[in-house]
């Protein structure tokens, strides 16, 4: 029997970053019917309507402030999962999602993003979506008006513009400069790397775990609603200077985000080909089936993933981050070893909070 996580519990917040929180929330006056915020807070005290989203940043905070509105009037969870998104895929700012996302290798912008909605057990999804800045918009479409899951390439974007959405150049200064800069110095730390076959334990691991830190991001939001419904969404431009038409697990049903209205929500970010494998957000809500807290199963995946990899005498790369809230309000995070600190947003009838979860070590680190 594999050992337990060696690394469990829940991190108090830095004091920079409770400064930080307590900073905007000054400038912020906010929410809640009795407008107090807990910038830490244990899981396990919390009531519904609820909303998280795997990004702590400003932005992250303004969305869940925006959509937090319609939660408390009594509006969907799907509604507030989509308009949480759609600010923070307006946000050029950041290289990791939508509009200012980082581009493939040729420097073109392509998105993943996909959406469940628990009340109506339907779901929808796009990829390799190039010009649109809201592919989540675009996968809810798919879900409600067609009789599909998943629309992809050229074929996703001719649906988006029947639809109404324009087309744009999603590639921004901040990102082609970036973009440049890997190109200049184009090598075996890009998407072109060994596949797991050929990575065995301490060859490469190392250096492409570097890079992989740095080039991956991708947004989920969760929410529960006050009916109980539940909705999620995750959304991303995948890996950064990927090979063209590489698609993720941020789209696929089961891999990047998971939704059971009995149970609750997951979704992932981290390296897409680990989660695919892993199918990690549905066995993420099958564990809170099973009784274990979005905390505990979030750590389950994580170490699932990990015995997989070492059962096979391979080297499993840092970087998967996974978040989850079941019905009863209770939320978690947690994260692969080497990466930083796993952070999430949760904003609930007690106010905005920035939640850290757990790093998980593999059993025997
Ligand atoms: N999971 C995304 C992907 O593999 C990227 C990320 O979350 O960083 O495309």
């Amino acid at each position: 029997m594999p050992s337990p996580l060696t690394r469990r519990g829940f991190f108090q917040q830095s004091f920079g970053l409770g400064l930080g929180a307590f900073l905007w929330q000054t400038h912020h006056p906010l929410w809640g019917p009795n407008g107090r915020h807990h910038v830490v807070r244990r899981p396990g005290t919390d009531t519904t309507p609820l909303i998280i989203t795997s990004h702590s940043n400003e932005t992250g905070r303004k969305a869940m402030e925006t959509v937090w509105e319609i939660l408390m009037n009594g509006g969907s969870a799907l509604d507030a999962v989509e308009k949480a998104t759609n600010i923070i895929e307006d946000d050029p700012e950041d290289t990791s999602v939508g509009y200012g996302g980082l581009p493939n290798e040729r420097g073109v912008v392509q998105l993943d993003a996909s959406i469940m909605d628990g009340k109506t057990y339907s779901a929808g999804s796009v990829a390799a979506l190039e010009n649109i800045r809201h592919p989540s918009s675009v996968a809810r479409l798919v879900m409600e008006r067609t009789d599909h899951v998943m629309l992809v390439g050229l074929g996703a974007l001719e649906f988006a513009k029947s639809w109404g959405f324009e087309e744009e150049n999603l590639l921004t200064d901040k990102a082609r400069e970036r973009w440049l800069r890997w190109r200049e110095e184009h090598s075996d730390r890009d998407d072109w790397g060994p596949p797991d076959h050929l990575r065995r334990r301490g060859e490469q691991g190392t250096s492409l775990s570097a890079l992989w830190a740095e080039t991956y991001g991708t947004v989920n939001v969760l929410a529960v609603d006050a009916n109980g419904d539940s909705a999620g969404i995750t959304s991303t431009s995948g890996l950064s200077y990927k090979i063209p038409g590489r698609i993720g697990d941020s789209p696929i049903i089961g891999a990047g985000l998971y939704v059971d209205n009995e149970v609750g929500a997951a979704g992932a970010t981290g390296r897409g080909e680990d989660v695919i494998k892993s199918c990690a957000s549905y066995y993420i809500v099958m564990r809170m089936r099973d009784g274990r807290s979005p905390q505990a199963a979030c750590e389950d995946a994580l170490q699932m993933i990990a015995e997989r990899y070492q059962a096979v005498g391979l080297d499993f790369l840092p970087g998967e981050k996974f978040v989850a809230i079941n019905r009863d309000g209770e939320y978690g995070c947690a994260t692969m070893r080497g990466t930083r600190p796993p952070r999430i947003t949760v904003v609930n009838q007690s106010g905005l909070s920035i939640y850290e979860g757990t790093i998980a070590f593999p059993a025997d680190e």
